[in-house]
């Protein structure tokens, strides 16, 4: 299989994506593409396939059908033993590790600290000197408003604030997109603008990112692009202005009218 032509802007393609679990078909044929610098925000009902495409783009799930290429590279999938998976594990690897993977809930590894929740990719992974590792995670901690909690356990900090943190370790492995999955969901309503916030601050210096949201006034603000997802499918996409003032589809209409 071949890579795309180098676009250089094309971040994330995904080309007619399937997914089942076994009877059940998630994802029917979804294909969708974030040049540099796009913020898109996917929307849907509960149980759309929302988590579920996230989930296949860095095959934490394996796909039944479809491509994916980050950065220009295709993805080799192959069968074996009834699944799709990837051909070469370094290159599922060097793929996983250009995309940022931000969870609805905070994910931070528990018995370790701040600091080291944010050096072990990048010293691990990346092979990143430890020095380095510790300036690069100082400045992300200054990014997203967490300077001085270094020596923190995640235990010790507010949802908000671990979700912070989740941002600033994605954010170390120096990915290419950003992918969310309702980051601020599990969070109780006093916190969710905090992170809010960071999020916004990164689409403003043009980060490429994927974010699966309820939050439609944010989405109407940051995004770009708004991708409306029912069973499986799009259903319809656009800007945010037509997306959310003018809507096409009648499933649209009706689910704006629930969220709002
Ligand atoms: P969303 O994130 O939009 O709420 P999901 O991607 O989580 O939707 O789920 C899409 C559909 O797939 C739902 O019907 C859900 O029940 C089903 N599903 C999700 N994960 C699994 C799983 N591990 N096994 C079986 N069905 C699943
Ligand atoms: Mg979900």
């Amino acid at each position: 299989m071949q890579g795309l032509e180098p676009s250089g802007a094309l971040r994330l393609a995904v080309r007619d994506l399937h997914k089942s679990y076994g009877a059940l078909e998630v994802l029917r044929g979804i294909s969708l593409e974030a040049h540099q610098g796009d913020v898109i925000a996917l929307i849907g009902a509960s149980g759309s396939g929302k988590s579920t495409f996230l989930r296949c783009i860095n095959q934490l799930e394996d796909c039944s059908q479809g491509e994916i290429f980050v950065n220009g590279e295709h993805l080799d999938l192959v069968h074996r033993k009834g699944r799709r998976v990837a051909r070469d594990p370094r290159q599922l690897r060097r793929i996983r590790s250009k995309l940022g993977f931000v969870f609805q809930s905070f994910n931070l590894w528990s018995h370790m600290t701040v600091l080291e929740n944010l050096i072990e990719g990048p010293t691990q992974i990346h092979g990143m000197h430890r020095d380095e590792a510790v300036a690069l995670a100082q400045s992300l901690l200054e990014r997203v408003g967490m300077k001085g909690r270094e020596g923190a356990y995640p235990a010790q900090l507010s949802g908000g604030q671990q979700q912070r943190i989740a941002i600033a370790r994605a954010l170390a492995m120096q990915p290419e997109v950003m992918l969310f999955d309702e980051p601020t969901s599990a969070l109780d309503p006093e916190l969710v603008a905090e992170v809010l916030a960071v999020i916004r601050d990164l689409a403003t210096e043009g980060r490429t990112m994927l974010l699966v949201t309820h939050e439609m006034a944010f989405a109407r603000d940051v995004a770009s692009k708004v991708v409306f997802l029912h069973k499986g499918l799009v259903e319809e996409s656009g800007p945010p202005a037509e997306i959310f003032g003018a809507p096409k589809s009648e499933r649209l209409t009706q689910f704006l009218k629930h969220v709002r």
